[in-house]
């Protein structure tokens, strides 16, 4: 499984971990050296290093500004049978 290393604004992520909040999608509101995002379930900011953040981010759902060529791929499917981890 690969993941695309180039992150665009507006781009909608999940990450490994969710929120306490129970969201686990964010929204990336700048990018660079630092990426800031925003979680969409209650809106709390994270500021966070590049290399961290492409560690902890688990799929990249894509995003307004994102090409389509820089797509993850393939439709999506729905239905997600795993195991939930449980985490604190
Ligand atoms: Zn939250």
């Amino acid at each position: 499984m690969t993941l695309p290393k180039k992150f665009y604004l507006g781009d909608i992520v999940r990450m490994r971990k969710p929120h306490p909040c129970g969201s686990d999608r964010w929204e990336v509101l700048r990018v660079g050296m630092d990426i800031r995002i925003r979680c969409l379930g209650c809106g709390h900011l994270v500021l966070m290093p590049r290399r961290k953040f492409e560690r902890a981010v688990r799929q990249v759902l894509g995003g307004p500004n994102r090409p389509p060529e820089d797509l993850p791929g393939g439709p999506a499917e729905g239905g997600t049978a795993g195991p939930a981890a449980s985490g604190g």
